[in-house]
């Protein structure tokens, strides 16, 4: 059995703490890996390893430090493949859907190159007589990142990346679920001549993540997961002092309006519901219908599933994956006896297609229509093959539906009606907004997150807004009364 292990300082590094997770292959339901669950102790060592790195990388010169970040987008890019196999082998994910997820990550890392520009402060000169006031942004030190299963490589790059290059060193507590593509991560990033320290990898549960919590070196802490987690993150790091970003799940309802068009709006509802089997925080999971559209299309979406090719995520010819345990496919299939039992209609029950009685962890894709409010599935954050319609009369109907909810990750609209999409954008209640986009997840030089359940914190992850929660911002008054202190050099000006 292959043993997963941390990476600190450079280098892997056994477990000391006797404690070992499972880790499956959820095609086909073999567990394949074991992996290290870190003490508090090992916490402490990772954290103490960062913080020892953290003068040297800090004192690297931004030329340098740039250096490196074009090396770790020139070695990551060499290594997509290997990368998106080991998120399929371990999350389940179809192939090409893995590789998109390795593009999306590597957008950060693009990002992260241009990171002079992004800590470039501002300077008035004469703001008072003979005196200049500037402003600079100074890393925090050691920051921590806690990633949820469903983006084994794009979340922690969401974080690293930026993280890193302005400046701090990094300790990542990836989900033990699929914890291999992190440790292939830290290597490449060592290869890409990465100091030993800047970036490591300890493993763990619910004891590494309070450790990290709890510990005094850790300045700030990146969390991406499911709300519950995600407020009590907010809240204990918060209460420790540091600073916090906390990302949770999401609800995301997709509005499709009676002059949409009705094969374009289903061609979306069915990609953006059961793409990477429902396992994304941005994943459509609630089709509010309005009015006459709703028959033509139920119709249109229902008439799409049965030619969904489900299969092992290695095989090309796959376009939906296993969902990533066990338990997580027979949770959410449990809202299918849930939603027939609270009135709903469950058009196509995922548990009829052929791979559910496989040995993999499969779920076919499902369609629930004539839901409400009041119904489990409604309710829940499924975080599966699980699409659920909701008809209502009007577009006012519909955004009190969405704005009611919780949750306020993403939402769409799908419509031909310039004025209409004007109005959803002005009103929505959601951080991230599609327009007949299904999927709105912001490019890499914008920020990512969502409102309300959405993420606890103010600061969006990502983008210019990490730049401003990675660093501190000092500003300078000065004045020079000694204006003789230059010399003659004729060599032409470089960074040093
Ligand atoms: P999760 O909350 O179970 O786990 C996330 C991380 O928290 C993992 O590293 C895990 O080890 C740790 N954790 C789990 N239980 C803990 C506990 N009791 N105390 C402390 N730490 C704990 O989430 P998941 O199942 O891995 O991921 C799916 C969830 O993540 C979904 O809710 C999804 O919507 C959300 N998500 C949100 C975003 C976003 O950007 N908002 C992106 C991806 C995923």
């Amino acid at each position: 059995m292959d043993l997963i292990t941390h990476y600190v300082g450079g280098k892997s590094v056994p477990g000391e703490s006797g404690r070992r997770g499972d880790v499956f292959n959820p095609a086909t339901g073999e567990k394949t890996h074991e992996v290290d669950l870190a003490s508090i102790e090992e916490v402490d060592r990772a954290v103490r390893t960062a913080r020892s790195a953290a003068p040297g990388w800090r004192a690297t010169s931004l030329a340098r430090r740039n250096e490196i970040m074009f090396s770790v987008r020139q070695v990551l890019d060499a290594h997509r493949s290997e990368l998106a196999a080991a998120v399929t082998a371990q999350h389940g994910k179809v192939l090409s859907d893995a590789m998109g997820e390795v593009a999306r990550g590597i957008e950060n890392v693009d990002f992260a190159c241009g990171i002079p520009n992004q800590l470039a402060g501002r300077y008035s000169e004469q703001a008072s007589t003979g005196v200049d006031v500037y402003s600079i942004r100074q890393p925090l030190g050691v920051v921590a990142g806690i990633t949820p299963f469903n983006f084994p490589v794009m979340v922690p790059m969401w974080m690293f990346a930026n993280a890193i290059a302005c400046g701090n060193t990094f300790v990542l507590k990836p989900s033990e679920k699929d914890p291999l593509a992190s440790v292939l991560l830290a290597e490449l990033l060592s290869d890409a001549g990465l100091p030993d320290g800047v970036f490591n990898v300890v493993h763990g549960d619910k004891v590494a993540v309070d450790a990290i919590l709890a510990h005094p070196e850790v300045a700030a802490v990146s969390f991406v997961g499911s709300t519950p987690i995600a407020r009590y993150i907010y809240e204990e790091a918060a209460k420790a002092g540091k600073r916090v970003q906390a990302l949770g799940g999401a609800k995301n309802h997709m509005v499709v309006l009676p002059d949409a068009d009705v094969d374009m709006a289903a061609d979306a509802a069915v990609s953006a519901g059961y793409g990477s089997a429902g396992e994304r925080c941005m994943a459509i999971s609630v089709v509010v219908a309005v009015g006459r559209v709703a028959d033509p299309l139920v119709e249109a979406i229902t008439s799409r599933l049965p030619n969904l090719r489900i299969g092992d995520g290695s095989d090309p010819a796959s376009e939906m994956g296993p969902l990533v345990t066990r338990e997580h496919r027979d949770k959410v299939a449990s809202y299918l006896d849930s939603a027939r039992d609270q009135g709903g209609t469950v058009l196509v029950d995922g548990r009829q297609h052929e791979r559910y009685r496989e040995g993999g962890f499969f779920l076919g894709a499902s369609l629930v229509d004539h839901v409400t409010t009041e119904m489990d599935c409604y309710r829940d954050e499924i975080f599966g093959p699980v699409l659920s319609v909701v008809r209502v009369d009007s577009y006012d109907e519909a955004m009190e539906l969405v704005n009611s909810n919780p949750w306020g990750n993403g939402a769409a609209i799908f419509t031909r009606d310039g004025g209409a999409a004007r109005r959803f954008q002005f009103e929505v209640e959601a951080g991230m907004v599609g327009v007949n986009v299904p999927i709105p997840v912001p490019v890499g030089y914008f920020s990512f997150g969502g409102w309300k359940h959405s993420l606890f914190g103010d600061t969006h992850i990502y983008g210019p807004e990490s730049v401003s929660f990675y660093t501190r911002g000092k500003v300078l008054t000065s004045r020079w009364p000694d204006p003789s202190t230059s010399s003659i050099d004729l060599g032409f000006p470089r960074n040093h």
